[in-house]
């Protein structure tokens, strides 16, 4: 069996063929970046149409590097949310478009799941894992039970944590990304010179907090500046390592309460977050505590991709489901199952 798997939820359209046996085929992502660089952020309607204009070639790029023809594919799998609407609109009529054309099975497939499930497509793992989900969109913990059976256990209450890295880069000038910028930077500092704080770490339970963090950065920024009249190399450096080392213990230990409440066998990270060899490391370090295995995706399979896609679409195609021409692209579409009882709602 071959599953097509189309994203384009966010920034990148993304085309990829994955094979049940958890083969990826091919995986094409066609990243954004430059389009949005004048604005500062994504500007949802160059996004939408940009996937509009490119999805055909990602799909047909896809197809070609994997040496499969459309006859060979069994479904077709597209993100149907959450989202920037249009993006997912644009992803959904072209999936529509090509199942319908080719005469293929369509299966609608929740962003977050593709996230949630990539463990188990690059290393096969069982039910059930913990998955830490850290981008610059999301950031949440899920027990993962099923392929459709998620239970988010906390996560952020503002922003997510590659977005407070983009932000700390923004106040610092450094380049954006800020997630790659910052941790350059942080290699040649000092964690301990700052004090930032550790936003709800002394209440209980999975959730977490980074904006306050960001705020504390700038006020220590703004000292800074007051006190020397501008800021010197090492004071950025500086900075950039105290930020890193407040988010990786913060994930840290919440992580290491999530295990204790939940002892499963795996931790799992997903999300461009992920990249960070700090918090990677202090992870790795919870999971080995509390015996559990550390498991990070390779960074393509982190970000948004295909391939995930294509996968959570093979996993809902194996428990029955088949979505319909009236498959709807939904711009909000949590994963819990106590928050959403429409999932699974496309038998
Ligand atoms: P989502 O897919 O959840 O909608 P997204 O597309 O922003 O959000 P990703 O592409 O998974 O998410 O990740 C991008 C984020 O990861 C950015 O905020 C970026 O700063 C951050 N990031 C990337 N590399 C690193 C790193 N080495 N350290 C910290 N953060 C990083
Ligand atoms: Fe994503």
């Amino acid at each position: 069996q071959i599953f097509l798997g189309i994203e384009s939820s966010c920034d990148d359209t993304a085309a990829a063929l994955v094979t049940g046996g958890r083969r990826i085929l091919s995986s094409v992502v066609q990243g954004q970046t430059a389009l949005h660089a004048d604005f500062g952020g994504v500007v949802p309607e160059i996004a939408a149409r940009a996937h509009a204009e490119r999805l055909d070639l990602a799909v047909e790029q896809a197809l070609s590097q994997a040496g499969v023809a459309l006859s060979d594919v069994t479904a077709v799998a597209v993100t149907a949310g959450p989202g920037l609407i249009g993006g997912v609109m644009a992803g959904v009529m072209f999936a529509k478009g090509i199942a319908a054309g080719a005469g293929l099975p369509l299966v609608g497939v929740n962003h977050l799941a593709g996230h949630a499930l990539t463990p188990r497509l690059t290393d096969g793992i069982g039910f059930p894992y913990l998955m830490l989900l850290v981008s610059g969109g999301h950031c949440q913990f899920l027990r993962v039970e099923g392929p459709e059976d998620f239970t988010r256990l906390g996560g952020t209450i503002d922003d997510a944590p590659g977005e407070a890295f983009d932000k700390l880069a923004k106040l610092l000038a450094l380049p954006q990304p800020g997630g790659p910028s910052v941790e350059a930077e942080a290699a040649t500092g000092d964690p301990d010179r700052f004090a930032l704080p550790r936003p709800l770490l002394d209440r209980p339970g999975c959730d977490m907090s980074f904006s306050g963090l960001k705020t504390a950065a700038l006020r220590l920024r703004d000292q800074l500046i007051a006190d020397q009249g501008g800021l010197r190399q090492g004071d950025r450096a500086d900075l950039c390592a105290a930020f890193q080392a407040a988010v990786a213990e913060v994930l840290a230990e919440k992580s290491r309460r999530a295990l204790a409440a939940h002892p499963v066998p795996v931790l799992a990270v997903a999300g461009g977050v992920a990249a960070n060899r700090t918090i990677r490391a202090a992870l790795e370090r919870v999971a080995q505590d509390a015996g559990a295995r550390f498991l990070a995706p390779p960074l393509a399979l982190c970000t948004d991709n295909g391939a995930m896609i294509a996968w959570a679409g093979a996993e809902r195609f194996a428990l029955g489901h088949r979505d319909g021409m009236d498959l709807a692209a939904r711009p909000r579409w949590p994963l819990d199952r106590s928050a959403a009882p429409m999932l699974g709602g496309g038998k």
